[in-house]
């Protein structure tokens, strides 16, 4: 079995006192490359510290996650700009949209997103996309100049198989985690129809755990639960949904030779 968790905080508090465990437990379950999402200015020098405790297993990202964006976000954005050449970044990521918990710096979010894919095509790096109650409007932003030359993925996807067609036929992934064993996800139709060649999987620890564990703090090693449920959904086994995912998320991310 060879996984790949294309999204995962590690660096986060939660992982404090037993990271090292986590990593050796993700490492007995088959995972190969744990790839971290960045979320705002504070969370750059941690998550950079991780990846140089785990070289070319924990490999970073540079973003500012579209909760983090307000009024005061092209200072952030400037100077996570500075930090470009910090480290050998993945991704452009995680940006995006999110309409769930608040909307009022909606348009600061737009504006945010949009510089995020010219970093992107700056960088020729692909981008991870949050979109939670936007993704009509980020497939619509997509289409509007930047589809074609950025690729990239839509991370925790848990859209419709009419979004997950359109998602797939601009070239992007999508990113299916913990949500995938949760009943009523909808998720298993999105996953028929689309099929393994569109798909990468991560587990956003430490949230959106998957069944057995729901309820507990997520990990990479539970990425086996994710391979499994999806095993089942497509009438195959988990290794050749990890082996297929992993290829792709190394094709994405270009991670031979890292
Ligand atoms: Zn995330």
């Amino acid at each position: 079995m060879k996984l790949t968790d294309t999204h995962a905080h590690l660096y986060l508090p939660h992982f404090k006192g037993d990271l090292d465990q986590v990593v050796s437990r993700a490492k007995d379950n088959g995972v190969t490359c744990i790839l971290l999402p960045n979320i705002d200015n504070g969370s750059l020098r941690p998550m950079l510290d991780v990846c140089s405790l785990y070289p070319g297993f924990c490999l970073p990202m540079l973003g500012l996650h579209p909760t983090s964006v307000k009024k005061d976000y092209t200072t952030k954005l400037e100077s996570l700009e500075k930090q470009a050449g910090a480290a050998s970044y993945v991704a452009i990521g995680e940006t995006g949209m999110d309409a769930h918990w608040d909307t009022s710096h909606i348009e600061e979010q737009e504006a945010s997103f949009r510089r995020h894919l010219d970093w992107a095509i700056e960088l020729k790096l692909p981008v991870v996309i949050h979109s939670r109650k936007t993704t009509d409007i980020i497939i619509s932003i997509l289409k509007d100049g930047y589809s074609g030359r950025v690729r990239g993925v839509f991370h925790a996807f848990s859209g419709s198989t009419e979004q997950a067609r359109e998602i797939t036929g601009m070239g992007f992934m999508l990113g299916i985690g913990g949500v995938v064993t949760y009943p009523r996800s909808g998720l298993a139709d999105v996953i028929k129809e689309t099929g393994l060649e569109h798909i990468i999987i991560e587990t956003d620890a430490p949230y959106l755990t998957p069944v057995p564990k729901r309820g507990k703090r997520n990990e990479s090693s539970y990425l086996i639960y994710i391979a499994g449920k999806i095993a089942q959904i497509s009438e195959t086994d988990a290794s050749q949904v990890a082996a297929t995912t992993t290829r792709n998320a190394f094709n994405l991310f270009k991670l031979n030779g890292r």
